[in-house]
């Protein structure tokens, strides 16, 4: 993209952001505390979004996240709330707007508390076509009126599955939708958020980020295609709410090498990969429990070997003989230092011990996942020479892209509530040359 930017990411009352306080910076152009959907700091102002600005300047408006269509990033744009957790009454703002494209996750908390009142329901009666299936999607064309678009399996958050894991629906083609449904003559601005890249990071799950990155990237390619088509009325930007996990290329036991091929190895992402282990405990008792039995599965998972003393011997004797096959395997294995670390994850996880993050030292190794799955993570990713710092997010800047119309406006180092008036004033902008 033509124009790049740096740009600082901190709340209202903390250095390091929430997705709620960054949403409500990039949808107002205000600052506020972690926490509040596009409300002040005293939660009790609401604060105008570019998209509902839009919307009342006669643009259409759609809303696209990976993650749950009522989490905080997507809600800052057409909700108002003191707390992000309010999901039931941020999902009933969702089913009584006047926006024209939700698409994505679905809603988390759909119910209201009495069992009276169901978001689905309230949406449908406002005027939107809820579709669930790849073949309803795929069918909806232009014209059909207000779309909340549902990924047809969404996970225990109700966010679309890991890129890595498969999707009926992709970020990209819910992308693709919404520019074929908003596109016309009054112009449109659409919101798109790749939310499980935040959730991976989390995870510290380098390659299931890798993964939504570039799912993320085809949704990017969608808006750049249809900018490419309309250079004169496009503004295309991309920016992240704030940094997560601390990810960085560069790990002290790797010094200056990388060795991004451990990296390729990995085929699911570390949920999927919790599940198999859910399985294993289910079905053996805890005297039983042997990380050997988990051993092909690991490796499928991650790419990672795990080798007794006879076969590491065995090994180095067929590579000492340039035996290029055992040379491999013994390049994925695991060392004696980190097999130490996984065996010990290994029993943590077999007694079910996550849940035991409050106590601050095993907070610090396993951030209250799973710990044979994150110790796998970390473990795949320090070989590769990635290393991270937190379970949460940071304070670093993030990189910003513009191109388009007034992209030239998104270079230097600014604030996240600058983007959120430049935003407004672009659309501001379009809808100025719209009437006149
Ligand atoms: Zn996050």
């Amino acid at each position: 993209m033509a124009y790049q930017g740096l740009t600082t990411t901190y709340a209202a009352d903390s250095f390091i952001t929430d997705s709620a306080a960054a949403g409500t910076a990039l949808s107002s152009g205000y600052k506020t505390n972690s926490g509040v959907i596009a409300m002040d700091p005293s939660k009790t102002k609401p604060y105008e979004t570019v998209a509902e600005i839009a919307k009342k300047s006669g643009m259409k408006v759609g809303i696209v996240s990976s993650v749950s269509i009522d989490h905080a990033t997507p809600a800052c744009f057409y909700a108002h709330e003191p707390s992000r957790k309010n999901y039931h009454e941020i999902g009933m703002q969702l089913a009584v707007s006047d926006f024209d494209y939700f698409a994505g996750g679905g809603l988390k908390k759909p119910v209201s508390p009495d069992g009276k009142t169901d978001a689905y329901k309230v949406a449908e009666e406002n005027g939107f076509t809820v579709t669930r299936t790849r073949e309803d999607f795929l069918a909806l064309k232009p014209g059909v009126g207000k779309v909340f678009a549902v990924s047809p399996e969404l996970d225990a958050d109700k966010a679309l599955n890991y890129a890595i894991d498969g999707q009926t629906l992709t970020l990209g083609e819910f992308t693709r939708k919404g520019i074929e449904l908003l596109d016309g003559p009054q112009g449109f601005f659409m919101m798109i958020e790749g939310g499980k890249i935040d959730w991976s990071c989390h995870a510290n799950d380098a390659v299931t980020t890798i993964k939504d990155t570039l799912a993320f990237d085809e949704a990017v390619a969608a808006g750049l295609e249809f900018a490419a088509r309309h250079p004169e009325e496009t503004l295309v930007v991309v920016t992240g709410d704030h940094e997560t996990g601390g990810l960085t290329i560069g790990f002290a036991g790797t010094e200056y090498s990388t060795y991004l091929d451990y990296l390729g190895g990995q085929t699911m992402s570390f949920i999927a990969f919790d599940k198999v282990l859910d399985e294993y405990r289910k079905n053996t008792s805890l005297g039983d429990a042997r990380l050997e039995d988990l051993k092909e599965e690991i490796e499928k998972a991650f790419g990672l070997v795990i080798l007794g003393d006879d076969e590491r011997k065995r090994l180095d004797l067929l590579a000492a003989n340039g035996d290029t096959k055992a040379e491999e395997r013994l390049y994925f294995s695991l060392t004696e230092e980190e097999l130490r670390e996984v065996e010990k994850a290994f029993v943590r996880s077999m007694n079910k011990e996550e849940e035991k993050a409050g106590d601050k030292e095993t907070y610090l190794i396993y951030g209250g996942y799973e710990p044979l799955t994150v110790t796998l993570t970390h473990t795949l990713n320090n070989k590769a020479g990635f290393a991270w710092t937190t379970y949460a997010h940071t304070g670093v800047p993030v990189p910003t892209f513009a191109q388009g119309v007034g992209a030239d406006q998104f270079t230097g180092y600014y604030d996240n509530t600058d983007i959120g008036k430049m935003l407004i004033s672009a659309v501001g902008a379009r809808a100025l040359t719209a009437s006149r």
